[in-house]
Formats: C-alpha cells, sequence, structure tokens
C-alpha cells in the first residue's frame, strides 16, 4: 500500500526521502511528496525513520 503525507505533521526533514529503498518520495518546497506510489515496496522504514509520524499506510 502506498505512503499517505500529512502535510501538518512533516518538517521536511528529508529521512523518508533518504530511507526509501523505493524512491517513492521527494522535498518540494520542505514537504515531502509521494511521487513514486507505485514504486513503494511495503518495507515500512519511511513510517519508522519520520520524527513526527506524518507517514500512515491506507487501510
Ligand atoms: S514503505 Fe518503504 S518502500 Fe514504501 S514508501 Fe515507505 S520507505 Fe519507501
Ligand atoms: S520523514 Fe516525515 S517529517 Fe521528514 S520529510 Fe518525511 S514525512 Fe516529512
Amino acid at each position: 500500500m502506498p505512503p499517505k503525507i500529512d502535510e501538518e505533521k512533516c518538517e521536511g526533514c528529508g529521512n523518508c526521502v533518504d530511507y526509501c529503498p523505493g524512491d517513492v518520495f521527494e522535498l518540494k518546497d520542505d514537504k515531502a511528496k509521494v511521487v513514486r506510489e507505485n514504486d513503494c515496496l511495503d518495507c515500512g522504514s519511511c513510517a519508522e525513520e519520520c520524527p513526527t509520524q506524518a507517514i500512515t499506510f491506507d487501510e
């Protein structure tokens, strides 16, 4: 399942960009965006490394 980002919570730290093995995220205007959701490998790293719990997954 592709990740979703709560932009109210995102601080633009870049962890999700750095840790994602599928290169799913990009930072734009200091907010993470899901740009390649089909490349998500469901590893969970992005949510684990996000300091503000901004990343969730659709059920
Ligand atoms: S679950 Fe893994 S592959 Fe999917 S977006 Fe997060 S870090 Fe990337
Ligand atoms: S890890 Fe969380 S706070 Fe950091 S850029 Fe990604 S979504 Fe935003």
